[in-house]
């Protein structure tokens, strides 16, 4: 027999505390000797003689066609049957589950920093504990032992509580323990250097042959196909006549299934069948394992264990546990074999070892205790350890439904349900954008480098604790503005969005360049020495105000009292012309942005539900130049669009589905490498650009919300008087040659005014304060804008038809059930969103976004409420009510507002001061 501590032992002596410390390495290299096997009673993994051929005739034709027979694919068969899809075809090339997903651990955990991931995970708790039993009279082998997440640290603690109050917003039942209660709870645990623990005692354990074959039967039930043996060996992509690229057929061996719809749910094997499609599928496969311990006297009933802190988990494995985590220095399978299945690597214990130490800290009774067997097998991870869904880009039709990061058993009811909605309806029901593919720019999606780096890191710090300024050192560098060199310069300190570098604040410390990713030192790569860039996200990890929260202040403050200058150039910024590009405009857009050129319009994108996809500036313009990026030639109409560069290729996607949909006789032209973006905003803005702008910039002449062609230190411009942060300014668009230079005059012209260099964490906090909505925090494709205060962008007094304005008719008609309301709170207590908001002692909802306001000087939180007794949320509802906001446990007394708190009458943007 092993021990585990031999285990340790074998392979990295000097990791070792004291008392197992042993002069020589152990002597098998290789490690303690232990069975490679899955420790489920029953897998479906065929024993014997092995089936050739398909398990069932292939049907001519499909609805849809999901390949992968993986917790993903029988998720999402069974929720499209649900959906009435009784034309859908699973294809596995092996068996159910022979890919990953019948080694998994199968752990479900309640609660994560995400309101959707924890409406996700509900429904995949509902689906294994009531509905498949429910439904088919069978036992999926879901075991409810509940869960305990560690915290060695406040900071953890810290994080947990902050679960705790989301979890109080959805109904799930949680508690904060001290380490005498753990120790009652779970007496094989150590607890001495223990913080307290969160226990979630509705969490447990799900059976991975059990779950995908009730869920295989019930979705056959309603109608659904399920074929076994059968590989995909081609898909069949068909240009249209407007040239759009669609899926057409499913290719295998044993005949052709003709579709237009194929959802990628082929696991680690996903990136090998969207190239069949011309797809780019932006996960790499891993090696990720756990070993399974022999029996342990008095560990039955026991919660499963997440301790974060030493990164590594302990499932409850009926008298045994299993015990497993996140490795520094994963290995990455290169050569993904499609004859893999129902397999496992060897484990290699070099790596493994790292977990080891913290399990037998944990649950010292490991140290003595043998292991049975190493489950070591391949799983899919992605640039954010966040799933990959949605409709591809590059081809219509075809769905992805994987990458999913070691939490694909867990994820996968509430995905499949999404990624079932997302076919029959166009759209997910909940907001799904952190999944969707189009969170990445194209640019990335086929970068080997990119994939790779960001995918380690997101590994490696799976188990870190998410602080909210948090940014990624892998990856970086991919995309940067013409002002790059220039700001870093002056201290910038980068943030990472879509690729993009933007300026996230200004450290008066120096320069902080981003380097080359050095994988924190793992695969004997050089860490960096004295890296000013990780040392400053270090300095914020942190659940109180940051310690440069006054530079951040400094920088808002200077905006709010004189001027300051924000590079948004990784701003996406688009051309809609054409003969029809006002049809298009006028069915895209919410507001009626066909006004005469020299306009600008903000205005929202709606989904067929009403909920917003995107919310942009719209400005009509004149035709210009061929190649001209600040001012194309185009026949027709035209316009430019400016949206937010995190943002750029969901807002691209959405807009060119809908043309192709329509299909519009007019074309989307990207030009967001080819121009700058610079915005000017303060009260001394006008003062400082009239030095530097050859055109009259009073407000007769240069109205809010109109736009013209200028010179600025001799270079043609497109100026734009517009405000993200509540100020009188204008945004100068500058083509990229030209961007240092213009940047210099307006820096010249407004050093005797005292200008000042800002970031986006100055923009989000005066945005927040001035109550602009930021897109996928208070304004997501499940909210619509009536119910975020965004009824003016709506153009219903016209008679134009848009696409959503039925929806938001009938939600006009019918009453506003959640409303976005804004509260602060007189106690300077430092919120970041998920904090549950109370209203007359009753939870109403949650916060999406909070932030510091400097010039209130107070904390300014944004959340949707209900009212608890089902009825509309009007503006008395909301006024009548008494607020709390509870943080991390901690209620604080808040005041609601139904204008925004700064300059309710909007005078400053129309440069009243
Ligand atoms: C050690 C380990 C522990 C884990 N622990 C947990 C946990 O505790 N909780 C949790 O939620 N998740 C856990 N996971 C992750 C979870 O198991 C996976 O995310 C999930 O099983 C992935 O399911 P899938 O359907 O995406 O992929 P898979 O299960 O790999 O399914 C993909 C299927 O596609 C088939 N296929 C591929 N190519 C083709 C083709 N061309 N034609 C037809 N079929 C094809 C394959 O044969 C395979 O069956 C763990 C994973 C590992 C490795």
């Amino acid at each position: 027999m092993s021990y585990i501590s031999c285990a340790l032992r074998a392979a990295a002596p000097r990791r070792l505390p004291a008392p197992w410390r042993s002069p020589r390495p152990f002597s098998n290299a290789a490690g303690p000797p232990a069975e490679k096997n899955v420790p489920y009673q029953k897998t479906l993994k065929e024993e014997g003689t092995k089936i050739t051929g398909p398990s069932r005739p292939l049907p001519p034709s499909a609805e849809v066609v999901v390949v992968g027979g993986g917790s993903l694919g029988c998720q999402t068969t069974y929720h499209l049957a649900k959906l009435g899809v009784t034309s859908v075809v699973l294809l596995e090339r092996d068996r159910l589950t022979s890919g990953t997903t019948w080694h998994t651990a199968g752990l479900l955990w309640q609660l994560r920093p995400s309101d959707v991931e924890v409406e996700l995970l509900a429904h995949t708790r509902d689906v294994v504990s009531r509905e498949l039993p429910a439904e088919t009279g069978l036992h999926t082998g879901w075991v409810q032992n509940g869960g305990l997440f560690i915290a060695s640290n406040k900071q953890r603690l810290d994080e947990y509580k902050r679960l705790m109050s989301l979890g109080k917003v959805y109904g799930v039942e949680s508690y904060v323990l001290s380490p005498a209660q753990t120790k009652e709870l779970y007496p094989l645990m150590n607890v001495t250097d223990l913080y307290g623990t969160l226990y979630v005692p509705k969490d447990g354990t799900m059976d991975p042959a059990g779950t995908c074959s009730t869920l295989a039967r019930a979705a056959a039930a309603r109608g659904a196909t399920i074929i076994e043996n059968c590989p995909v060996t081609g898909i069949q992509v068909r240009a249209d006549d407007f040239g759009v690229k669609r899926v057409h057929a499913v290719e295998t061996a044993h005949g052709t299934i003709q579709t237009p719809c194929v959802v990628n749910c082929a696991g680690v094997w996903a990136r090998a069948l969207g190239q069949l499609a011309g797809v780019h599928v932006p996960l790499v496969a891993m090696h990720h394992a756990y070993v399974v311990t022999e029996r342990i006297e008095g560990i039955q009933n026991m919660p499963n264990v997440r301790d974060h802190d030493a990164s590594v988990y302990l499932r409850l494995q009926g008298d045994a546990l299993s015990v497993g985590g996140y490795e520094s220095n994963p290995i990455f399978w290169e050569e993904v074999s499609e004859k893999f299945a129902f397999g496992l690597f060897d484990l290699d214990w070099d790596v493994f070892t790292q977990h080891i130490e913290g399990a037998i800290n944990r649950v010292p009774v490991l140290e003595k205790t043998g292991i049975k067997s190493t489950v070591c097998g391949p799983e899919s991870f992605t640039a954010d350890h966040k799933p990959l869904m949605g409709e591809a880009p590059e081809v219509r039709g075809f769905f992805l439904g994987c990458g999913f990061n070691s939490a694909g058993m867990m994820l996968g009811g509430g995905c499949g349900r999404e990624l079932a909605h997302w076919i029959v309806h166009g759209r997910p029901e909940k907001d799904m954008y952190g999944y969707d593919i189009r969170r990445f720019h194209q640019s990335l999606t086929d970068n080997n480098r990119w994939i790779r780096e960001r995918s380690h890191e997101s590994y490696a710090k799976n188990y870190s604790v998410v602080f909210p300024h948090d940014e990624p050192l892998a990856g970086r560098n991919m995309r940067k503005d013409p002002l790059h060199e220039e700001l870093l310069q002056q201290g910038c300190v980068f943030q990472e969005r879509h690729g993009w570098e933007r300026p996230g604040w200004f450290s008066p410390k120096g320069t902080a360049p981003v380097l080359d990713y050095d994988y924190y030192g793992a695969y004997s790569q050089e860490r960096h020495k004295d890296y000013a860039y990780n040392q400053l996200l270090a300095d914020e990890y942190t659940f109180d105000f940051p310690p440069h929260h006054d530079t951040i202040k400094n920088e808002c403050l200077t905006c709010r009292n004189a001027l300051a200058l924000f590079d948004m150039s990784y701003f996406g910024k688009f051309y809609l012309v054409g003969p029809e590009a006002t049809k298009a405009a006028n069915w895209l857009f919410t507001a009626d942005v066909s006004k005469a050129p020299g306009s600008t319009v903000y205005t929202c994108m709606l989904n067929k539900r009403g909920g917003v996809e995107s919310d942009l500036t719209v400005s009509r313009i004149n035709p210009g130049e061929p190649g001209s990026p600040l001012a194309p030639a185009f026949q027709g109409d035209g316009y430019y669009l400016a949206i937010g560069g995190a943002v750029a290729q969901h807002n691209w996607s959405h807009i060119t589905a809908v043309l192709q949909d329509m299909k519009l006789q007019c074309q989307l032209i990207d030009c967001s490498e080819e121009l700058g973006m610079m915005s000017l905003q303060g009260p001394l803005s006008r003062a400082v650009l009239q030095e530097v702008l050859d055109t009259d910039l009073s407000n007769e002449a240069f109205p809010f919300s109109t736009h013209k062609l200028v010179r600025a230190a001799g270079c043609t411009v497109r100026a734009m008087r517009l405000s993200f942060v509540g100020e009188m300014g204008w945004e100068l668009h500058v083509p990229r040659a030209d961007c240092v230079r213009v940047y210099r005059a307006v820096m010249q012209a407004g050093a005797r005014h005292g200008i000042t260099n800002a970031g986006y964490r100055a923009i989000d906090s005066l945005s927040i304060e001035k109550g602009y909505r930021h897109w996928h925090a208070d304004l997501r494709p499940d909210d619509t804008p009536l119910e975020a205060g965004l009824a003016f962008t709506c153009k219903l007094k016209s008679g134009i038809p848009f696409l959503g304005r039925e929806a938001v008719e009938a939600q006009k008609s019918s009453g506003i059930f959640r409303r976005l309301v804004c509260f602060t709170t007189d106690e300077k207590v430092p919120m970041f969103g998920l904090e549950a908001i109370w209203r007359d002692g009753q939870v109403v909802g949650h916060i999406r976004r909070a932030d510091f306001g400097f010039a209130i000087d107070k904390t300014i939180a944004y959340g949707y409420i209900r009212d608890p007794a089902g009825g509309p949320v009007s503006l008395d509802f909301v006024k009548s009510g008494s607020y709390l906001l509870e943080r991390m446990g901690v209620s604080y007394p808040a005041r609601a507002h139904t204008k925004s708190p700064f300059d309710p009458e909007n005078k400053r943007v129309k440069g009243i001061y």
